[in-house]
């Protein structure tokens, strides 16, 4: 299987060009692909030449939106996503005054295993790759009536299943591929990308200069608690993850967020406030802490909304910028930490 949607513009001129089309076939078939369609739908496209791509294996269409659920308390759109090979991944549409967000997956499942996240229950199963990240991408803005002359979808978060600097080289193409200026053009400004901190990668993406939002999921500032909800604090632990937030701003001046999921009697109390403030106080950041969000089979609570607003005073009176997350599409599983993958087993 080839996607096409993996390829940019200049790409699919190349394989345009191998089959013998004109180069302007490539800006249709582009247009075509940008707007969700699949080659039934592409009416200007020759039936020849399509016959010729999909006998070669090329997919024009390798994310469909199976299922959509809307939040009745927010408006927010969880999607099902299937992809070609039967796996599931989910995607978030949240609706604000200034645009659309969308959380994006970047693998099915996850290697992380986060003592309080659904993503991981059941390993990774796969990485995605650039084009069925970008599909995910298309479809939202397809649901939503957008092509490439209206985009609906304004901005992008990697947020969803998957830890996306487990999957570098596909993310960092996903994100060459968004931004492109014929394409959808969102651009890097307004894409966040979020780590549970694996600091190689990152230095990694630190060189390729893509000035997004970087989120880091610090959850606890001291390593033992850290260490028994996050495994990767083994190895990258809390010093390395906010020498790496110091490195990205130095070389960006770019704030970064730091994400705090407060758990009930685990990483809430004034001690742990403390810690946070000694390490962030005087830097640059964000430090926006949510209410861990409940799921079933990791038996975590999160603090109480009270407790929460006291650990963000703290905060705030030290002088460290915080904010309390709002939980948006909570009744339909689509909160933070919510999302997992599917597998719906094809042909049985
Ligand atoms: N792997 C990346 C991307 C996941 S983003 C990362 O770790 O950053 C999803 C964000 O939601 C992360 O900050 C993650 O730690 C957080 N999260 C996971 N489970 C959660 C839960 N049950 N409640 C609230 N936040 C959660």
């Amino acid at each position: 299987m080839k996607l096409l949607t993996d390829l940019s513009l200049e790409e699919l001129k190349q394989l345009t060009a191998s089959y013998g089309e004109p180069s302007f076939r490539a800006e249709q078939l582009y247009l075509s692909l940008y707007a969700g369609k699949d080659y039934a739908e592409m009416s200007n496209i020759g039936k020849a030449f399509k016959e010729r791509l999909q006998a070669d294996g090329y997919v024009a269409c390798g994310v469909k939106i199976i299922e959509s659920y809307v939040s009745k308390i927010d408006g927010t759109v969880k999607f099902l996503y299937e992809l070609t090979d039967g796996n599931i991944v989910e995607g978030v549409l949240m609706r604000y005054k200034y645009g659309n967000t969308l959380c994006i997956s970047t693998q099915v499942g996850c290697r992380m295993n986060c003592a309080f996240c659904a993503s991981g229950l059941e390993g990774l199963k796969r990485n995605l790759t650039a084009g069925e990240i970008l599909g995910e991408v298309i479809a939202a803005n397809r649901y939503d009536g957008g092509d490439l002359s209206e985009r609906k979808i304004t901005n992008v978060v990697l947020m969803g299943s998957g830890e996306p600097l487990d999957n570098y080289d596909n993310t960092v193409k996903f994100l060459r591929l968004v931004n492109a200026e014929k394409g959808l053009n969102i651009s890097y400004r307004n894409i966040s990308l979020s780590t549970c901190g694996l600091i190689d990668a990152f230095d990694r993406f630190l060189e390729e200069d893509i000035p997004i939002t970087m989120t880091f999921s610090l959850h606890a500032a001291r390593d033992e608690v850290r260490s028994t909800i996050m495994p990767v604090n083994k190895k990258y632990g809390v010093d390395k993850v906010i020498e790496a937030a110091k490195r990205f701003f130095e070389r960006t001046k770019r704030r970064v967020v730091f994400e705090y999921s407060l758990i009930k009697g685990v990483n809430d109390g004034k001690e742990d406030a403390e810690a946070l403030i000694s390490r962030v106080k005087g830097f640059p950041c964000i430090v926006n802490l949510i209410v861990l969000n409940y799921v079933k089979e990791r038996g975590l609570t999160g603090t109480s909304r009270k407790e929460a607003y006291r650990f963000s005073s703290m905060l705030e009176k030290a002088g460290v910028a915080v904010t309390v997350r709002r939980t948006m599409g909570a009744d339909i599983e689509g909160a933070c930490g919510q999302l997992r993958a599917k597998y719906i087993k094809k042909n049985d």
